[in-house]
């Protein structure tokens, strides 16, 4: 069967993999807080409500929005802390150089460029960092899980990104992510092909194999064509 689509995870995927410290981060957002006396207590109060929308993302598959991560935090959230955020995570946003130019040849393809992110931000910051790298124009269709009730695996969100992408039959797309329980096993549950890009510190999950597995996204190219010939 022809590949139609590639889609692609964000974090670890298009970006390369960090380790990053969650509370040094909320640390710079919260000294952005009105009361310069609260700095500890807001980055706490943000820590503990970033861990709350993951482990209902993880364990729930359920989506969140920032002010969702805002409410529970008991933080009134401002234009201040929110631009304090989009700052600090900035180091840890930018696109693998090589993504541009595999995008541009999968289309030149004919074959459609999704996205799917677990993801509390909004479609606005995503698509600044994709206009920022150079790749907004070459994206034909992107689900973030802050529009939607659902985050991967849960397959509703895989078929929010074929309904993006405008294409319905999930063989004739291609999953690519670094994690192998919300990408691969999301992606096959729906009857996808998932191809895992490893990074360290990402849990395993040995319920679902990857088609294939690549060091490096450029491994992507020869991959794809070879599976439209052997259809
Ligand atoms: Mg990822």
């Amino acid at each position: 069967m022809t590949i139609e689509s590639v889609i692609f995870d964000w974090g670890g995927t298009l970006t390369p993999w960090h380790d990053i410290d969650q509370r040094e981060i909320l640390r710079r957002v919260a000294a952005a807080h009105l009361d310069a006396t609260r700095v500890e207590e807001v980055a706490d109060a943000l820590l503990a409500a970033e861990r709350e929308v993951w482990r209902r993302c993880e364990e729930e598959h359920r989506s969140a929005t920032f002010a969702d991560v805002f409410a529970l935090a008991g933080v009134e959230p401002s234009d201040a802390l929110l631009a304090a955020w989009f700052e600090a995570w900035m180091p840890h946003t930018f696109t693998r150089p090589d993504v541009p130019d595999l995008l541009r040849r999968l289309r030149e393809g004919g074959t459609k460029v999704g996205v799917l992110s677990n993801t509390y931000w909004s479609r606005a910051w995503h698509e600044r960092i994709f206009a920022r790298d150079g790749i907004l124009d070459l994206i034909d269709g992107a689900v973030y899980t802050s529009e939607i009730p659902w985050t991967k695996p849960h397959p509703e969100a895989f078929r929010a990104v074929m309904a993006a992408v405008g294409v319905e039959d999930p063989r004739a797309c291609v999953f690519v992510g670094d994690r192998p329980y919300d990408d691969v096993h999301g992606a096959k549950t729906v009857g996808m092909r998932a191809v895992l890009l490893p990074n360290s510190n990402v849990p395993g999950y040995d319920g679902a194999e990857p088609d294939a597995v690549i060091d490096r996204l450029a491994d992507l190219l020869p991959l794809i064509s070879d599976s439209d010939r052997g259809g």
